[in-house]
């Protein structure tokens, strides 16, 4: 059997998320070491989409994870333990995140794939714009890197940056060969 087949089976042909019986869709819950019907979960497209952030979040729908984070099925308590944790700036998605119980397993997989910008970690640059591990940046002044004795100066490139983990405002990368900490706030993102 098909897994849409075994997921319509399981969830009664509606969104095991928010109830919906119109435009399912087979959502497979990463990370995974292969699609089957435990890693999947029966979503409507309006679900899929807000998950996946191709749509913007409506969060007043998302109460509907009040009945569905019970489910028994560890993929569709991975998708509601994730959404509570990006809404959780609002007090009701925080109560139901205090109630969600995940066993160990569960609640693993569910942090392997939770969105970096939920944990409050969002790196942006001068401009506001996000900025991803590899990116090319372009300081916006000249910096004095205290320590490394050198003067980086405005325009230079700095290429395949890295994000300080614990620290919004701060990237690494490579000046005149060595390794330093650059504050965001003084890049521009290239290309
Ligand atoms: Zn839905």
């Amino acid at each position: 059997m098909s897994i849409e087949k075994e997921l319509s089976l399981r969830s009664g042909s509606s969104c095991e998320i928010c109830g919906s019986k119109e435009g399912l869709e087979v959502l497979n819950v990463e990370p995974n070491e292969g699609r089957t019907v435990h890693t999947s979960v029966h979503s409507c497209l309006f679900c899929k989409e807000q998950i996946e952030g191709s749509k913007p979040m409506n969060v007043d729908h998302w109460r509907c994870l009040n009945d569905s984070m019970w489910s028994e099925h560890p993929a569709v308590q991975v998708i509601a333990w994730r959404m509570l944790d990006r809404l959780k700036s609002e007090i009701w998605p925080q109560d139901l995140l205090d109630m969600l119980y995940l066993d160990e397993e569960t609640s693993k997989w569910a942090h392997a794939g939770a969105d970096p910008s939920s944990e409050g970690i969002n790196h942006v640059d001068s401009n506001g714009v996000t900025l991803s591990a590899g990116d090319t940046v372009v300081l916006t002044q000249s910096l004095n890197v205290k320590g490394a004795g050198i003067t980086a100066k405005r325009g230079t490139a700095v290429r395949n940056i890295s994000l300080v983990s614990d620290n919004p405002e701060q990237i690494e990368g490579k000046v005149e060969g060595q390794q330093i900490v650059i504050l965001t706030k003084f890049v521009k993102k290239s290309g």
